[in-house]
């Protein structure tokens, strides 16, 4: 544990975005991370807990410390008939953790494979895909507070999760670092298959009987063939969240677009995916030199290479307005500004 001078942040962000943190120290044990709390430099200063980088977009240097999670350890902790409770500690690669769990059999996270990022980061906006988010499988999580270092223990109830969000998302913000994960795993699958293209993607390969190691290689195959690979051009997956509008607004889009897709909420509510909305707009593939949206998901904003924050950011700022008088709909961003 050395805390750092200047550090670049290039490697530590999927969008790859050439900036500077005024300091930075990665922890590989709590011991370690409550030693630098202690600190002057973490006290005095605003503090950023990074994990994998993935949901995040450097718009300015950091000026201030970034702590960088590597807390690493999976253990089945307790299991009754039908469940097994999992601790992941918070460094630990999130795909890495659902390929853990398929090995074993554990079932539940099967829908939730590809996604970039660490354990720890899963809760903050209760990562979700095809149909299953965490909160589906969280048991409970452990978090040191940042100011007094106490640790508290969160149970499910105290989260708030919601859309992308989560309590640590919203009053509990910058106030936590989540340490430690618990999830509740089925002994028995519950496969859910009829999200997406999940059904189709399993039809081609002819199965008899479908596991949860079916689902999670439908889920990569449909995702690789999709999603950009940060390593390869710079991402944070989907920059928007996809909009819940009350079904009037949704009824007068349909006057012009009759086919426009919808999913209910409520009675009165539906989610209209933002990607359809911003390909509708005209901005799928759009290219801005060094930046653009990505040609086979426009929810997803790239970087080709050289890209500053700023002109991301400025980019997300005239898809919203442009969204808002076409569709007279507010977008908002998910990924986090910083
Ligand atoms: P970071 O980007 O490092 O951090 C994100 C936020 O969480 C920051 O505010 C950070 O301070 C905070 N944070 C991180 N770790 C901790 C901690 N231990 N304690 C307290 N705060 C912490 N998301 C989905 O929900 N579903 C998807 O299907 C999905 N697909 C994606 C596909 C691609 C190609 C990419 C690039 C991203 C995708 N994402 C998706 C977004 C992203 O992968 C997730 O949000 C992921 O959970 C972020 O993890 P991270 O470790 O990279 O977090
Ligand atoms: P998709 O299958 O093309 O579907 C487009 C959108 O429609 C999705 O965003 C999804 O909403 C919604 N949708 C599709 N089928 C649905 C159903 N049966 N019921 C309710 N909503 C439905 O989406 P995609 O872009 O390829 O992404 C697939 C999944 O991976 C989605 O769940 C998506 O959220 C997730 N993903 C997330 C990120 C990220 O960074 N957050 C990046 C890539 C993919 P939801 O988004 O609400 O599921």
């Amino acid at each position: 544990m050395q805390l750092l001078s200047n550090q670049s942040l290039r490697a530590f962000n999927t969008f790859g975005i050439d900036c500077v943190a005024r300091h930075f120290a990665e922890f590989n044990t709590e011991e370690d991370l409550t030693s630098l709390l202690d600190t002057p430099e973490v006290k005095k200063n605003k503090r950023l807990i990074l994990g994998g980088g993935s949901n995040l977009l450097f718009t300015q240097p950091f000026d201030g410390v970034v702590l960088k999670n590597n807390l690493q350890g999976i253990e089945l902790i307790e299991e009754d008939n039908d469940h097994y409770y999992v601790r992941a500690q918070a460094g630990e690669n999130w795909h890495s953790f659902v390929m853990h769990c398929i090995d074993r059999n554990y079932a539940g996270v099967e829908n939730l494979s590809l996604i970039p990022g660490c354990v720890g980061a899963s809760p903050m906006q209760n990562i979700g895909a095809y149909g299953v988010e965490i909160k589906d499988v969280f048991h409970r999580l452990e978090a040191i507070h940042i100011e007094d270092k106490h640790k508290h223990t969160f149970e499910l109830a105290e989260c708030s999760f919601g859309y992308r969000e989560s309590i640590f998302k919203n009053k509990e913000k910058n106030n936590w670092v989540i340490t430690n994960v618990t999830f509740k795993l089925d002994k028995r699958a519950r496969l859910k298959t009829g999200y997406g293209a999940i059904e189709e993607e399993l039809d081609k390969m002819h199965l008899d009987q479908i596991t949860i190691k079916d689902v999670s290689k439908a889920v990569i195959q449909i995702r690789s063939s999709k999603l950009p690979d940060p390593k390869i051009l710079g991402n944070a997956g989907s920059f928007f969240k996809n909009p819940v509008v009350p079904i009037d607004v949704y009824q007068s889009i349909q006057k012009e677009w009759p086919t426009a897709p919808a999913y209910p909420i409520s009675e009165h509510e539906v989610k209209v995916p933002a990607g359809w909305l911003i390909e509708q707009a005209g901005w799928k593939g759009k290219k801005r030199i060094t930046h653009g949206v990505h040609d086979k998901q426009a929810l997803v904003l790239v970087n080709f290479g050289d890209a500053r924050g700023q002109e991301i950011l400025q980019l997300s700022t005239d898809i919203i307005a442009d969204i808002q008088s076409k569709f007279n709909i507010t977008l908002e961003r998910e990924v986090n500004i910083y």
